[in-house]
């Protein structure tokens, strides 16, 4: 059996990857595990121990680094998020690709212990279509959005270390092309740089 392959998807805050994520996860049942981090952040209205997240206090999660139970871990905002690396181990070896949906400090450190992992950054098809759908969740209070833009002008700079970018215009398309990522049936986005560059632009005045 062929060993599945770490897939990193990562995004700017409420750009919606975790909705394309489970969208491709939900057409190829059994193909893709999906790796469920810890976090020392509070549980959002709807979300599950467990299933969102672990969520765990600092002092839990500062024991995990002491215990080497990472495969990576970063901060982010005023909060702590890691991935555990026993799972990814695990689901490896079961011939499933699993994915990580992280920020770019955790998908710097897992490219160093998976080198052939597949990186993908998810963009919005406008800065604003990003705002209208991070404020229009209603889940963080203005001063946490505040942070959340001030986080996607220094990720915008960053978007570059990903091997493709993939724009989330709608969710099934979006998943469709992520799937095509994954089995090689999609080499190219055909996402340009210029695009790239002017939402960079974008961002910065948010
Ligand atoms: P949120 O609080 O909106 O769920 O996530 C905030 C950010 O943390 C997102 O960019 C998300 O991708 C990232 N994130 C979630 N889990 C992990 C993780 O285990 N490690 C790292 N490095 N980032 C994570």
């Amino acid at each position: 059996m062929q060993p599945g392959r770490v897939v990193i998807v990562s995004g700017f805050s409420g750009v919606g990857k975790g909705t394309v994520v489970k969208n491709m996860m939900k057409n190829h049942p059994g193909r893709y595990a999906l790796s469920v981090s810890l976090t020392t952040r509070d549980k959002r209205p709807g979300e599950v121990h467990g299933v969102d997240y672990y969520f765990v206090t600092r002092e839990e999660f500062q024991k995990r680094i002491e215990a080497d139970d990472f495969a990576e871990y970063a901060p982010y905002g005023d909060h702590f998020y890691g991935s555990p690396k026993g799972f990814i181990e695990e689901q490896i070896a079961a011939g499933r690709d699993v994915i990580l949906e992280i920020e770019v400090a955790g998908a710097r450190q897992v490219r160093k212990l998976y080198p052939d992992a597949l990186t993908v950054y998810i963009i919005p098809p406008s800065a604003d279509a990003l705002k209208e759908r991070l404020v229009g969740r209603h889940t963080e209070s203005p001063e946490e959005i505040r942070k959340r833009f001030n986080k996607a002008k220094v990720e915008a700079d960053q978007v570059g270390e990903y091997r493709y970018v993939l724009i989330n215009d709608t969710v099934e398309e979006c998943a469709k092309q992520l799937h095509g990522l994954v089995t090689g049936e999609l080499q190219e986005t055909g996402v340009t740089e210029e695009f790239i560059e002017n939402l960079k632009q974008q961002i910065q005045t948010l």
